[in-house]
């Protein structure tokens, strides 16, 4: 339950949220989130009743109008971007399955730099994390004052 509200608490400044003037429950069309006891959850089966939305990942998808991005770029990022990428896909697989609405948008591969950018800022955080766990490097964590959005950096030269 307190995960829930968390959940719920965290989502409620978000405009693409309170926008969504959606019957409980109800399904996203395109990717089948369901918004069911007034938060979205990925259910095995979709309650007969269930009205049809856009969800506010899927409109922030569209829209490219992002939560968080992350900036990497360094020697070590050319030298091992199949290994980094692979953190990145699995680190969305596990938040987006607790966490529905925290996914990538897009993911822009410029040789020796990777921008990537997220629906909410908790998912960049949590790749910007992986990342230095496992690869270390200089991570940096910004939070533009008075935005609900995160900037990460990372970088490792060798
Ligand atoms: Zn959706």
């Amino acid at each position: 339950m307190a995960r829930r509200n968390k959940l719920i608490q965290e989502y409620n400044h978000d405009p693409y949220f309170q926008k969504e003037k959606c019957t409980d429950p109800c399904v996203c069309e395109h990717c089948g989130v369901v918004f069911h006891d007034g938060m979205f959850e990925w259910l095995a089966k979709v309650p007969a009743n269930a009205g049809k939305i856009s969800c506010p990942a899927c409109k922030r998808i569209n829209n490219k109008y992002e939560g968080g991005v992350l900036y990497l770029e360094g020697d070590f990022l050319s030298k091992h971007k199949k290994e980094i990428l692979n953190i990145i896909k699995n680190t969305e697989k596990i938040e987006s399955k607790y966490r529905p609405l925290e996914r990538i948008i897009e993911i822009v591969d410029k040789a020796s730099k990777m921008e990537i950018k997220t629906t909410y800022e908790h998912i960049a955080r949590r790749i910007g994390e992986a990342i230095h766990r496992a690869c270390k490097g200089e991570l940096t964590v910004k939070y533009p004052e008075g935005e609900k959005y995160v900037r990460i950096y990372w970088s490792r030269n060798e």
